[in-house]
């Protein structure tokens, strides 16, 4: 795609793909090349595009003549290209399957500090889900948005008030290029929105094996308003949302298309993108001459939803009006559709004229498969979602979980990757981790080594608050003696927590801050100090969030802190980076069951750092008392209880926290500390990663959404008009299923169970007839499918019949009839009919 005139092999050229390749920032032990270009503005910037942009092609040839340079170039690149020309998992255990391209969207990125295109913790997973799928070879072509902002970067002023800045991306110094038309031309697509054409252009990123395309509505082509569609990342108000959803599901599935993809799974990172159905829909219909009916049966079977968010409020909801008139045009000529059938779809009562349009209503209807994020996010998810499902059991509603991961080249230090690279004789053990390998290289290393090594990555941790205090200080002005003492208190060798994260209500961010007393005396103690650093941005519209920056701002400032605390402004990935390799502590206090799941504390793990968290999202799952801290009873709670959690954190901190940092051996070793890392480590680290999670998208989800996919599409849809068919028959006559008498007999300890049915003409093979019971004390429910009898009464009246223990009494018993998944329908989540006998 590229049309660069340097021919490929040159230097300068062979640079320039590496720099424009994001997998190649996935060893921090090939930074020396771009440190030998520009060290200070590596330092600063982390971006070997802009390294390789700045320096001047004759100070590059210079270097180039080097052979010591030549040589570390030529041996990065054939280092690169031969991990990249590795037979990957994919290619090992999935060949042959029907699986030849996932797309995946997502409204934010977070891939490196090169590309500011994200905010925290989605882009986060869909970042580090990208790149794990390039390790693994799995097929994904990712869609996002090119933000000219981004999201916005923070300043904290002298009286602890954020500011928001919104500094440009410029494309010319980010890792994207333009995506061209086989003719060369630039890639343009207009997309309608209310009767004007909005001309969205093509961007892309290449991470490892995949690409990330960027939709850019920047072109000046477009009225102002239009051109900021992509300026601010979770900016503007439900208006600009919605323009920019349809740009990124509309306009991205189009973009695809455009860029020659063909792709048989749609994944859907939260429901911004769900509009992407819908488009995907009109393709097919075009494509196949079908309806959008048979469309939307053939591709929701290929569409899988991912919900990130534990709350109702959290899900994104427009106004019929608006929806109407965005949509009315795209949905009655190109969809073929009457409004009102568009809006049933985002709405959990099609009737409800006034019922706002909720994008992830609209993701779990048009998807074949829903996934929440973490065990407990899929427990909580079931009830947020209960109502697309009316009169199911909460358990049975369609929502399964993969917890999230991280990519652990992007999160492990320099000098960890340079240890486990030593232990693992040559490559690195991140690809295809397991827990065994872990623990067996970790078996090799003795307690000393370990503690050398952690004591190292705090010092480095340290090096890096005092220059990045120093800068702030000397951005707001600060004296020079107060700029070289920024940080200076710190102490390497003390205990250090980290906190850092969204400043949201729902975090708690100043739950550490409910006894400030007791909380001087825990960083102050005499012999057994600890050290905090903090950081997080607050939504510029969140004032609750920005007050408490203030209330630790304010705290920090007071002189019996001692320089014990700071708050590392601009929480980003360079912040992030540096935290989680250094600190001791990983703190977390989310208001469960908040924290869908959370990934920074993941990040920590293979660093040999530990967690010290609330029972939520993946910590939920994760911990034990060999590993690591909880806090909570593992139950909800009303606000009324944070400051149990908060004395309970407190308690911890000083009762078992300290004592294992700071109880040493002979040698000056914390034995218990070490043994909590070698079990952190040894048995979290490959479980919570990226590599994990995508492996198991793919074989739970991706897999079987391709193969059915392509079974509706096959023989001219033959299977999706024949399903569609049945859906419409099954909800035509659901309602006149008459359940006429249930008789249950007890004899020799079971029961001889028959049930008199009229199925109102309904297949009986598409159906399913059963006994239902709950779980006694809130336990699993017991559901006993009946079988057909051969008789057939009068009137179509039909008996079902089942033999079972008798060990509850017949009372508990109700019957029920469901779909039948045999019949090829996806149930609950295609045909959610019920009908129960009482
Ligand atoms: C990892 C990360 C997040 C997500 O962390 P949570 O655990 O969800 O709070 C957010 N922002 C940045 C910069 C990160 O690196």
């Amino acid at each position: 795609m590229p049309s660069h005139s340097t021919p490929p092999d040159s230097n300068l050229e062979i640079l320039r793909q590496l720099a424009f390749d994001q997998s190649i920032r996935w060893s921090s032990l090939n930074d020396d090349i771009w440190r030998s270009l520009d060290n200070e503005l590596w330092e600063l910037t982390h971006n070997p595009c802009l390294v390789l942009n700045v320096i001047s092609e004759q100070k590059l040839n210079v270097l180039l003549a080097d052979s010591h340079f030549h040589a570390r170039v030529t041996s990065v690149v054939k280092t690169h290209r031969s991990i990249l020309a590795q037979p990957t998992w994919f290619e090992r255990e999935q060949a042959d399957t029907d699986l030849h391209q996932v797309a995946y969207f997502s409204m934010e990125y977070m891939l490196s500090e090169a590309l500011p295109i994200y905010s925290g913790g989605l882009g986060n997973v869909a970042g580090d889900q990208l790149k794990a799928a390039s390790d693994l070879g799995v097929p994904v072509v990712a869609v996002g948005m090119l933000w000219q902002h981004g999201y916005f970067r923070q300043e904290i002023g002298i009286q602890g008030d954020q500011q928001a800045l919104y500094p440009v991306n410029d494309t010319r110094q980010l890792p994207v290029e333009p995506l061209l038309r086989p003719d060369g031309s630039l890639l343009r697509l207009a997309v309608q929105l209310t009767g004007l054409t909005v001309w969205v252009r093509g961007w892309q990123a290449t991470v490892g094996h995949n690409k990330l395309l960027l939709l850019d509505c920047n072109d000046p082509a477009n009225p102002s308003p239009m051109r900021l569609i992509t300026a601010e990342l979770y900016g503007g108000d439900a208006e600009m949302r919605l323009r920019q959803e349809m740009v990124l599901g509309i306009g991205g599935w189009r973009l695809l298309e455009a860029a020659g993809y063909t792709p048989d799974v749609c994944h859907l990172n939260d429901g911004h993108a769900a509009f992407a159905v819908l488009e995907r829909a009109r393709s097919y219909m075009q494509a196949n001459k079908v309806g959008f009916d048979i469309a939307m049966t053939a591709t929701r079977a290929g569409n899988v939803f991912t919900t990130h968010t534990p709350v109702e409020a959290g899900f994104d909801r427009f106004p019929p009006e608006l929806i109407s008139k965005y949509l009315g045009r795209y949905v009655e000529t190109e969809l073929g559709q009457p409004l009102s059938a568009i809006l049933a779809l985002g709405r959990q009562n099609a009737g409800d004229a006034q019922e706002p349009f909720n994008m992830a209503f609209l993701a779990a209807r048009c998807a074949g498969a829903v996934n929440a994020v973490s065990r407990l996010h899929g427990a909580t998810s079931r009830h947020i979602f209960q109502n697309l499902f009316p009169r199911w059991p909460s358990d049975a509603v369609p929502i399964g979980h993969v917890t999230n991961g991280v990519h652990l080249p992007t999160w492990v230090s320099l000098e960890a990757e340079a240890h486990w690279q030593v232990l693992h004789g040559g490559d690195l053990p991140w690809r295809g981790t397991s827990e065994s390998q872990v623990s067996e290289l970790l078996g090799q290393v003795d307690d000393g080594y370990l503690w050398r090594f952690r004591e190292q990555a705090r010092t480095l941790l340290f090096e890096f608050v005092r220059t990045n205090l120093a800068r702030s200080e000397a951005i707001h002005g600060a004296s020079l003696e107060a700029i070289e003492s920024a940080g200076a208190l710190f102490d390497p060798r003390v205990l250090t927590l980290g906190f850092a994260r969204r400043f949201a209500t729902y975090k708690r961010p100043n739950l550490l801050l409910q006894d400030p007393d007791r909380l001087l005396r825990i960083l102050n103690h005499p012999t057994r100090p600890v050290q905090l650093l903090i950081a997080g941005k607050a939504h510029p519209a969140d004032i609750v969030g920005q007050q408490m920056i203030r209330d630790w701002h304010a705290f920090i400032r007071r002189p019996e802190v001692n320089g014990r605390v700071a708050f590392l402004e601009d929480y980003d990935m360079r912040v992030a980076r540096h935290l989680v390799q250094g600190v001791d502590v990983w703190v977390n206090t989310p208001r469960r069951p908040w924290e869908a799941s959370g990934t920074s504390g993941m990040k920590v793990l293979a660093n040999g750092g530990l967690n010290l968290s609330q029972l939520d999202g993946w910590w939920a799952e994760a911990c034990a008392e060999e590993v690591g801290w909880g806090i909570g009873d593992g139950a909800e709670h009303a606000d009324d209880y944070d400051s149990v959690d908060a004395t309970q954190l407190y308690t911890l901190l000083e009762d078992q926290v300290l004592p294992a940092f700071y109880e040493r051996d002979a040698e000056g070793i914390p034995k218990q500390w070490i043994k909590r890392m070698r079990c952190s480590m040894g048995t979290l680290v490959a479980q919570f990663s990226a590599d994990r999670a995508v492996r198991e998208y793919t074989q739970r989800y991706y897999l079987s959404a391709a193969s059915a996919y392509r079974a509706r599409m096959a023989n001219e849809s033959k299977l999706a008009a024949q399903l569609t068919r049945m859906r419409e028959e099954l909800n035509a006559r659901w309602g006149n299923i008459r359940f006429l008498q249930l008789q249950m007999q007890r004899q020799a300890g079971r029961y001889s169970v028959t049930l008199y049915l009229d199925l109102a003409g309904l297949t009986p093979d598409h159906l399913r007839v059963q006994l239902y019971a709950e779980g006694p004390s809130g336990g699993d429910a017991e559901v006993q499918d009946m079988v057909i009898d051969s008789a057939v009464l009068p009137d179509g009246v039909l008996i079902y019949r089942a033999d079972m223990p008798d060990n509850r009494p017949a009372e508990a018993y109700t019957a029920r009839v469901i779909t039948n998944v045999s019949s090829g329908l996806i149930v609950p989540l295609e045909s959610n009919l019920i009908a129960w006998q009482k």
